[in-house]
């Protein structure tokens, strides 16, 4: 796919089809040629998702083409080299599924009017396709009235629900198109990373499970869609059922999904066909048959891994197995969640861009792949959707533009390019989105009653913590107590941010030090983990080696267990292991017990669960009302051990790792660990091996000058491989 260039697209006119009702129409346009050919360029977008064809060969690569983004604002143009499909007679066709843009968001009682107004928007295409010929004419076929529509055999499809597909189905009318009077204004060139299908999984094994169902095991929860294979008479029926997780008598389940139908529809045609869906996908591991013709066999089902393009940056092995399952298991809740958006989770009724979500993984995540063009075009699309007070919604795209933003979920629009540089070192995102972290930090600091903190507003506080009582969401920490560290954080970075730009802080930095006194007036003493933790984090405790050490005292009180949530989670160890309670931080790691990270693992998990106790102890589940097993928030533990574990960072001022700091916390429990990491300035490699005794090997190759903190003490070294052997403190 070519870049989006110079949008000739614009000249172009909208075009849609009326009263189709769940039927994905087919938009085709004829044509023939009178001469060579020496160019052919299709730029093209949809409102909803499209999949175009040209002579009977699909265009492109690209999954639920174009993409999420804030649709009133941007819409995304795919620019595609056809060349090589033209021919003298021609057919482009285009089907255009519900997608993201027309989903009518089951499920979300309280939305009634903004579920009803997303159903009923328009389906649309607009497209321009470029020729040149070999004499130097040019000629463009544009989306105009010229183009028909018929039905096609995809009768229904949408990101929730799932497809339903006649392959018997034959359109016996065409009717013209007609014109759709829709901005031009928000088409934008491609910007993220396109969404291909990147990986075909085989079926691991067929089960009768006890309640007499036929499921389908895939051996590992994913996202995309199933690929199946069946030789069936006309008319016979495929249908199935997706799930990520069997119930504790074996049976399949898939409650969890809420009111997500999750389900693929397929009615047959004569003889062996290959199938799968096309404008939509499903998080699972399992399918359940509800009608195959015959008799299924494994070979007969593929699951298709779909997400964004993403480099894979980095490689964790240790010596022992089930941490090196949870690493896998974080890896596979990113790209299982990294499908344009980054997304809370991929089955159920939600999937959207959680603002929160995204901010606690970022650092993980940006270790983990090369996201910088990924999360860039979501957070064009957070600064588009702010609103015009700098409050930012839950979701982004904002598809609840009247629910209120929290603390550590708006915070995105400051951590996330924020993170952003320190680990590319492209200080363009900051350019970027600064106006976006300023509105943000303004709207807390206009819109408190409190000034220098952040009270009386709905937040998500600790969300699902363990302190609260059973079944309640959001943690016994303070909400005011987080809210405002994360304001503090906030005001800190962003003044960061601002002289790093060249401008004058110096209001923001007077702004970030009342906070830190009025938080110190009102909050003397920190009750839970995650209070000790975000006051530590956040340089905001004026007692730190104290609370440190409270906060140590408070883990083993609590049977050595964490109890934190989503925003105590990702910087509890971090903490501990910056005040030297880095042994502490390994046994949390490597707790085998709930509630742990391992928990999951011992319970056969393939991705991060959404709640510590999403399978308890006894087998039964969390409620269905929320109980994803595939969330990657509580997957940040990864930056942990690229920055602890491992010990890979970089020295302050030194965004993007131009000079590292290396200070590795070995353990002996797990016997090694080995890192690599590829950097902005090229592969780190970190490796720690526990010898004898008291004795511990560690190997580093850096490509730039490093900063190395070990037992035996302090050194700088140059690019490079060093071996050091050490004493344990
Ligand atoms: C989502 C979360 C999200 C939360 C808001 C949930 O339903 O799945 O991950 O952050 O709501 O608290």
């Amino acid at each position: 796919m070519n870049g989006g260039g110079n949008m000739e697209i614009k000249n172009s006119s909208y075009i849609t089809t009326a009263d189709i009702g769940d039927v994905c129409p087919l938009f085709y346009k004829d044509f023939i040629l009178d001469g060579e050919i020496s160019s052919a360029n299709l730029e093209i977008t949809a409102l909803g998702v499209y999949e175009a064809s040209l002579n009977g060969s699909r265009v492109g690569d690209f999954i639920m083409a174009p993409g999420w983004t804030a649709y009133n604002k941007r819409l995304q143009v795919q620019s595609y080299d056809v060349t090589t499909l033209i021919k003298k007679e021609n057919r482009l066709c285009v089907t255009v599924g519900r997608g993201w843009f027309r989903s009518p968001m089951p499920g979300w009682e309280k939305m009634e009017g903004d579920k009803k107004r997303r159903y009923e928007q328009p389906c649309g295409l607009i497209a321009a396709l470029i020729l040149v010929f070999a004499d130097g004419r040019k000629q463009i076929i544009r989306t105009d009235e010229s183009w028909q529509v018929k039905e096609s055999p995809i009768r229904f499809s949408e990101i929730y629900d799932g497809e339903i597909y006649d392959g018997t189905f034959m359109a016996d009318r065409s009717r013209p198109a007609e014109n759709l009077i829709w901005s031009k204004d928000i088409l934008i060139p491609q910007e993220g990373e396109i969404v291909k299908e990147i990986e075909a999984i085989d079926a691991c094994s067929i089960i009768r499970t006890p309640a007499g169902e036929t499921v389908v095991d895939f051996g590992q929860e994913v996202t995309g869609y199933v690929r199946f294979t069946v030789n069936a008479r006309c008319g016979d029926k495929v249908r199935f059922l997706h799930g990520e997780v069997l119930d504790k008598d074996g049976n399949f389940y898939n409650a969890n999904y809420r009111s997500a139908k999750a389900e693929v529809q397929y009615i047959c045609k004569d003889g062996e066909q290959t199938r799968n869906p096309r404008l939509t996908f499903f998080g699972f591991r399992y399918i359940k048959l509800e009608s195959w013709p015959g008799i299924p066999r494994k070979e007969d089902f593929k699951a298709i891994v779909v997400h964004s393009e993403l480099h894979r940056t980095a490689y964790v092995e240790t010596g022992f197995e089930p941490l090196n399952k949870l690493v896998s298991n974080v890896f596979w809740g990113q790209r299982d969640n990294y499908l344009d958006v980054p997304t809370d989770c991929p089955q159920r009724d939600e999937r959207m861009g959680w603002t929160g979500d995204a901010e606690v993984f970022t650092k993980a995540a940006s270790y983990n792949y090369d996201i910088l063009k990924f999360m860039t075009k979501w957070l064009h699309d957070l600064a588009a959707d702010q609103r015009p007070d700098g409050e930012v919604g839950q979701i982004i795209p904002d598809i609840i533009p009247h629910g209120h933003s929290s603390a550590a979920w708006g915070d995105a629009a400051v951590i996330c390019p924020w993170q952003l540089y320190q680990t590319y070192g492209d200080k363009s995102i900051l350019q970027q989105q600064f106006n976006s972290m300023k509105a943000w930090v303004d709207y807390i600091t206009n819109t408190t009653p409190t000034p220098g903190l952040w009270t009386d507003h709905f937040h998500f506080g600790d969300w699902l913590a363990l302190d609260a009582p059973e079944g309640d969401r959001r943690g016994a920490s303070r909400v005011d107590l987080v809210a405002t560290a994360y304001y503090a954080n906030s005001t800190e970075l962003l003044a960061k941010t601002g002289e790093l730009l060249g401008n004058d802080m110096e209001e923001y930095w007077k702004l970030h030090s009342r906070i830190k006194t009025e938080f110190r007036k009102v909050f003397p003493v920190y009750i839970t983990q995650t209070e000790h933790v975000l006051a530590l984090q956040f340089n905001l405790a004026s007692e730190p080696e104290k609370t440190a050490r409270d906060l140590a005292e408070l883990v083993i009180k609590d049977g050595v267990q964490l109890r934190t949530g989503f925003t105590g989670t990702p910087y509890l160890l971090h903490v501990l292991s910056s005040y030297g309670y880095t042994d502490l931080a390994w046994k949390l790691l490597l707790r085998r017990e709930y509630p742990s990270w391992l928990y999951s693992v011992d319970c056969g998990a393939t991705t991060i669960w959404e709640h510590w106790d999403g399978i308890k102890q006894d087998g039964s589940f969390w409620s269905t009302s929320m109980n994803s097993f595939n969330h990657y928030a509580y997957g940040a533990v990864i930056d942990w051990i690229y920055e602890k574990a491992a010990g890979i960072s970089h020295t302050d001022d030194h965004a993007g790792f131009t000079e590292l700091l290396f200070q590795p916390h070995p353990c002996k429990e797990i016997g090694w660990l080995k890192v690599q990491f590829e950097s902005r300035q090229g592969q780190i490699l970190s490796y720690w091996k526990h010898e004898k005794d008291d004795t511990f090997t560690v190997m580093l190759e850096t490509p730039v000058e490093a900063k190395v903190i070990l037992p035996s003490g302090t050194r700088k070294v140059k690019a490079g491989k060093h071996t050091f052997i050490e004493q344990y403190k």
